[in-house]
């Protein structure tokens, strides 16, 4: 299953990186000229890891919302901790053993 990142948060990363390596080289332009002609090329490949991830095609994802089941008002009935709802057993005589809340998607994977 893949896992799937923020653009802006790997953009960012990358976006620091590339001050990083430009103050570097700048403080030792003038004294080691070797390592700000390596830190040049540095940059340059941070550079093109930033339009890497400008490039991509962004996926059509949602966050995961944390629940469990709490208990309900009702004899025959679960409630989801997330969106409040009851979930009644003529809905779904397995609810115990869902993973996922049926009206809101929330993953029920909170302990007690
Ligand atoms: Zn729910």
């Amino acid at each position: 299953m893949p896992e799937y990142i923020s653009k802006d948060d790997a953009y960012r990363h990358f976006e620091e990186l590339q001050e990083k390596h430009m103050k570097r080289a700048e403080k030792v332009k003038e004294k080691i000229p070797d390592y700000y002609e390596r830190s040049l090329v540095r940059m340059n490949e941070v550079i093109d890891a930033k339009s890497f991830i400008l490039g991509m095609p962004a996926a059509d994802v949602v966050p995961v919302v944390h629940g469990k089941w709490e208990n309900s008002k009702y004899m025959a009935a679960t409630k989801c901790g997330v969106c409040g709802e009851d979930i009644f057993l003529d809905d779904c005589e397995q609810f115990l053993e869902w993973k996922y809340c049926p009206i809101c998607g929330a993953k029920m994977d909170l302990e007690e």
